[in-house]
């Protein structure tokens, strides 16, 4: 299936042609016999692009409007299962506590499994309540993006402390998006930088490079790497490479990051070689508020 950044590369495709036939030289003096046939093909070319451009619009209008669909049945879906959910937990915790040393050892075993997968399920339901609510009620506003990673670094000092994590961030640009998305994204991109680490401590790396029409970010970081063949898995919902005993998370998080960068005009993408490390790159338009 087509994914809204397959569409949006078509469209800087076709915008691209479009500005390369607006840049021909129509002065350019033409022999006579040729000329008609110059602009009959130039002619042909723009209505097969006008027709080509269409049809993308069409598709990304109905993409878009499938997507919506799907995250409110996720929101709406996720906020219902909570209230059974809470109901399950409560039970479970007045379980234990008024039968406690009434109950033999495989009840007990029973309970404890009963409350682990209900504290998991909360968690699991939690954070796709958090990816229904991304970018709602968001308001645009300039942002120091060098602030932006402070405060993440501050917020994950515990996490950095205890894994002896070193992070360097170069000098990041000011730019217009949405302050709360963007600090997930930075943050969530860090803490796996940490947790998916190898025998030697996180170094960190961030930086920004002016491409054009977006801002391109890269975190790297000298991790355990990602397999070639499993780069696009995890961009995806609920997919980990890893069981929870070895490294803890639901698997929404990269997923999260994919829908931020697609709010703020951009993508995210990874670079990775097993054992070596991890570049994580994702852009944010320029155009945002203009
Ligand atoms: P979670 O961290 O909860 O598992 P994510 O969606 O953030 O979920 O990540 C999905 C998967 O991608 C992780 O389970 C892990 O296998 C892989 N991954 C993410 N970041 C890194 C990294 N920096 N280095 C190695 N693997 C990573």
């Amino acid at each position: 299936m087509a994914t809204n950044s397959d569409n949006d590369r078509k469209f800087d495709a076709i915008l691209e042609k479009l500005g390369e036939m607006a840049a021909l030289d129509f002065s350019t003096t033409i022999p006579t016999d040729e000329e008609d046939n110059s602009l009959n093909a130039i002619a042909m070319g723009v209505n097969m692009l006008g027709q080509e451009l269409e049809n993308t619009v069409v598709e990304k209008t109905k993409l878009e409007s499938t997507n919506k669909k799907l995250e409110e049945f996720v929101y709406i879906t996720s906020h219902d299962l909570q209230e059974p959910l809470r109901t399950i937990n409560s039970f479970t915790d007045l379980l234990a506590t008024q039968y406690q040393g009434k109950l033999d050892d495989a009840a007990n075993q029973y309970l404890a499994y009963i409350s682990e997968a209900s504290n998991r399920l909360r968690d699991l339901v939690s954070d796709l309540l958090d990816f229904g609510r991304i970018g709602q009620n968001s308001t645009l506003t300039t942002i120091n993006m060098n602030d932006v990673v402070q405060n993440v670094v501050n917020d994950l000092n515990q996490l950095i402390e205890e894994n002896q994590a070193k992070i360097k961030s170069e000098q990041l640009p000011e730019l217009v998006g949405y302050r709360k998305e963007i600090h997930f994204l930075i943050q969530n991109i860090l803490s796996n930088a940490i947790k998916f680490k190898n025998e030697t401590p996180p170094l960190i790396t961030i930086s920004a490079n002016d491409n054009m029409r977006f801002w391109q970010f890269c975190i790297e970081d000298n991790g355990i790497g990602i397999a070639k063949d499993q780069q696009q898995k995890i961009f995806q919902i609920f997919q980990r490479l890893h069981g929870k005993k070895d490294y803890d998370g639901t698997g929404i998080g990269l997923a999260h990051c994919k829908k931020i960068t697609e709010l703020l005009g951009g993508d995210i993408w990874v670079e990775s070689t097993p054992k070596v490390g991890s570049k994580f790159y994702f852009t944010i338009s320029k155009q945002l508020g203009k």
